[in-house]
């Protein structure tokens, strides 16, 4: 079916200037042309919008957690089907929310995985999902409760075998302590250089880009000198990182909302003692280092890690006006990072709107480059060249 829409402000995804009353037409999946706004399409349906933006990638996602406030009791309570449910869900409210492509940086069984492969085949409503699989963290670590314990460089070569055999797309790594789990600190290696490299090195030869967690300054370190592809969260950068990610091309991945939230949301009593005193030091340092690399050009990719508490996968839009105001983009540049960024981070087809690419894509009722805050509850979300979500 052949959909046209005419809009006033069209943002191709990247920092190019916006073009001015055109029409896109779309047709099998992709977009045919952008012509003038007076140009007759012969479209079954035409559409109005404020405003234009390609859908949103979310690089980091947990789509079997909803944002509980103790989200690790939480998830260890979850039966598998209840998680698979609760998956299922997630990933319809994020398509519904404007979010038509997701990365999923860890999970439980294949959920993420077998809900990626039902997704494409037309059975569910969600968006593209790019999955990890299990992460891989070392024995105790960081999300060992839900990850791929391993420990040494072959087992961490086995692992991302393991990972591929059930159907991942990209590894994702625990270098650090993390916030969520009891007892690992935030600040400490987990992972060594040697067990990352080892695991980079097994997944590029089979195509698959590798993402680390990191908060803490060396192990945010021995992840980029060890390869990765990107850094997630990165909050405890220092210049020497900075420069580090610069001379391997690396992306960070900023999940400022995955802290911002938690910060919020202290005074409600409901998230355990220890993830509001981690993320609480965490957020008094965050925002001053991820705007100082991406003021010395590191190159930042939208991601929210949402899941994690009070950080819904319906919220992107949060993400993304928390780069603006606490990083100094523009709304334009923001939008970038969650667009064309973020497709370039996942090596996705996706990202921009030019002739030829896939019509994943936003109408808006606002100008979202004017002000981000118009990315809340896009009026139509269009996936795939068909309508995936209208608001009356
Ligand atoms: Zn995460």
């Amino acid at each position: 079916m052949r959909i046209a829409i005419r809009t006033g402000t069209l943002y191709d995804g990247t920092d190019a200037a916006p073009r001015t009353n055109v029409t896109l037409v779309v047709e099998d999946g992709r977009i045919a042309r952008i012509a003038g706004s007076d140009e007759p399409t012969d479209a079954a349906r035409t559409y109005e919008a404020a405003s234009v933006i390609p859908g949103l990638i979310n690089s980091h996602v947990h789509l079997e957690v909803n944002g509980e406030p103790d989200t690790s009791t939480f998830f260890l309570l979850r039966t598998p089907v209840e998680r698979t449910l609760d998956a299922a869900r997630n990933a319809r409210l994020a398509l519904e929310a404007g979010v038509t492509t997701v990365r999923d940086l860890g999970g439980s069984e294949s959920n993420a995985i077998a809900l990626r492969d039902a997704i494409a085949r037309g059975e569910h409503a969600g968006p593209t999902i790019i999955p990890a699989g299990r992460a891989l963290c070392m024995t105790g670590g960081h999300g060992a409760f839900i990850g791929r314990e391993t420990d040494g460089p072959w087992d961490a070569r086995k692992a991302v075998r393991e990972q591929r055999k059930a159907g991942a797309e990209c590894i994702k790594l625990i270098a650090t302590g993390g916030v969520l789990t009891k007892g690992a600190v935030p600040g400490l290696d987990q992972l060594t250089e040697e067990e990352m490299r080892a695991a980079i090195v097994e997944a590029s030869a089979h195509g698959m880009r590798v993402a680390a967690h990191a908060i803490g300054t060396s192990g945010i370190k021995n992840a980029l000198r060890a390869g990765v592809t990107s850094i997630e969260h990165g909050h405890l950068l220092d210049d020497e990182a900075i420069e580090l990610f610069k001379a391997r091309d690396a992306y960070l991945v900023p999940t400022l909302a995955a802290v911002w939230r938690i910060f919020e949301n202290v005074a409600g009593g409901a998230q355990p003692d220890y993830v509001v005193r981690k993320a609480t030091e965490i957020y008094h340092q965050a925002g001053d280092n991820i705007r100082k690399a991406y003021r010395a050009g590191v190159k930042i990719a939208g991601g929210s890690d949402a899941g994690t508490p009070y950080n819904r996968h319906e919220d992107y839009a949060y993400e993304v006006e928390l780069m603006s105001t606490v990083l100094g983009m523009t709304a334009q540049q923001a939008l970038t990072a969650a667009t064309s960024t973020a497709a370039e981070l996942l090596g996705a087809d996706a990202g921009v709107l030019a002739p030829g690419r896939p019509a994943d894509l936003l109408l808006l009722s606002g100008d979202a480059g004017a002000d981000v805050r118009a990315l809340r509850e896009p009026r139509v979300v269009i996936k795939g060249g068909a309508v995936a979500h209208e608001r009356a």
